[in-house]
């Protein structure tokens, strides 16, 4: 008994770490509401909460690049290989944003305050200063949405590139797996980070009950958000297209589903959903071994959702009203921070840095969201495994044909010889 109870908390030490400091956290902040502090003895209280956020800060710019370059090249260059299936899936993407694009501009025509739709199509199309900018709407100097699309595009040229974009693709790969082992080690300090966080937060606020009340009603929202987008959008989305039964495919998926509640990490679940696919869905080898690592790297549709409705929520506790273009760079900026978010536990919530600063929210505030981001990160993961699992299935059925006749001809070819 006392070694499976060790076992548990050496696998998960991480995770009841962070679980305690959520909790010291606001006893601490509640516990010394009482003692009225000095706005300076505040101030130094904060500070390991404030190194937390700079390290997260620190890590989105290589992050963004590297994460967005790579993974666009890697679905450039393997896209080659099936590009007679997958032009209709890239037309039908191509046409989906030319529409959206001619939306933006009919808007910025035709709406009165078309300044500010105006305004994020100027910040898409990165200006020189690509990087950084002083702007209102970008608190932290950081044009974001800039830095993704210009990311995007040159992953995409260089995977048309071959040979010769190599040494640059390799930089990138090198760059990711780097920031991913900064992000390893740092998350160790974050458990320390967090107790000042959210503790400053609470010595901070006005009234701490009132907050807590929103924050119940932001988990249940983005719940019921993951709910109708697993159990109705993607479903039936997969039903249109391959006439099949969704709920069959999800019971044979079903252990992997479990497994990403357990481990909060797409990546983890890979090899599971693998299996699961082959052997209980019977997905063609070729089809699961593309598509779910991309998916495990690109489609995080759970994360996308959490992460607008995490930055609405923010907005909402600041009072900042958010305009029509506001939610379409909080749409847009989620979906690209969630294709920026590595499939490990709470990456979400280092890429929602993204979303806050492309709107100008204050990013110290995910420090509100944080306490029960554990438990959401359970239900996005699962989402997003389910998601790309679903996306397997699909391609599996509209590959299908093109599969059966190679595998017809190489039988033919094998029985010949
Ligand atoms: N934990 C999620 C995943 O692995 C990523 C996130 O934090 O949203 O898919």
């Amino acid at each position: 008994m006392l070694a499976r109870v060790k076992d548990v908390c050496k696998r998960n030490g991480l995770l009841i770490l962070s679980v305690l400091s959520v909790i010291v956290g606001c006893l601490l902040g509640f516990f010394l509401r009482t003692r009225r502090l000095s706005q300076q003895e505040i101030s130094y209280f904060q500070f390991p909460g404030e190194l937390l956020m700079r390290m997260l800060k620190m890590l989105i710019l290589p992050l963004v690049v590297s994460r967005n370059m790579f993974p666009a090249n890697l679905v450039e260059a393997t896209f080659k290989q099936y590009r007679t299936k997958s032009i209709p899936i890239i037309k039908s993407n191509k046409a989906a944003s030319e529409s959206t694009t001619r939306r933006i501009i009919i808007y910025g025509v035709q709406d009165e305050n078309g300044s500010n739709v105006q305004n994020f199509a100027l910040d898409i199309t990165p200006p020189p200063e690509v990087i950084y900018k002083s702007e209102p709407g970008t608190s932290d100097g950081m044009n974001v949405l800039g830095i993704v699309i210009f990311s995007a595009t040159m992953g995409i040229m260089l995977g048309r590139m071959g040979n010769s974009g190599v040494p640059l693709v390799s930089f990138c790969q090198c760059l990711n797996e780097s920031v991913m082992k900064i992000v390893a080690v740092s998350v160790w300090y974050f458990p320390f980070g967090i107790v000042f966080l959210i503790a400053g937060k609470i010595l901070e606020m006005d009234d701490p009950t009132a907050i807590g009340k929103k924050l119940g009603f932001y988990a249940i929202t983005v719940v019921c958000g993951l709910v109708v987008h697993g159990l109705f959008i993607l479903p039936m989305m997969y039903f249109f297209i391959t006439k099949k039964n969704p709920i069959v495919f999800i019971r044979g998926i079903l252990q992997a589903l479990l497994i990403a509640l357990a481990t909060s990490s797409s990546s983890a679940t890979l090899p599971i959903t693998f299996k699961c696919l082959l052997e209980n869905n019977h997905v063609d080898r070729r089809i699961a071994r593309f598509v779910l690592p991309v998916g495990a790297t690109i489609n995080m549709d759970g994360t996308a959702l959490y992460e607008a409705v995490a930055a609405i929520f923010i907005a909402q506790v600041n009072n900042y009203e958010l305009d029509f273009g506001q939610i379409i760079t909080i749409s847009i900026t989620a979906t690209a921070a969630s294709i920026g978010a590595a499939g490990i536990p709470q990456a979400g919530l280092v890429t929602m840095v993204i979303v806050l600063t492309s709107v100008g929210l204050p990013t110290d505030d995910i420090t509100l969201i944080i306490a029960v981001d554990w438990a959401l990160d359970r239900f996005r993961t699962m989402i997003n495994v389910l998601g790309d699992a679903l996306a397997a299935g699909i391609m599996a059925h509209v590959c299908r044909k093109e599969f059966t006749k190679d595998g017809d001809e190489v039988r033919t070819r094998q029985n010949e010889s």
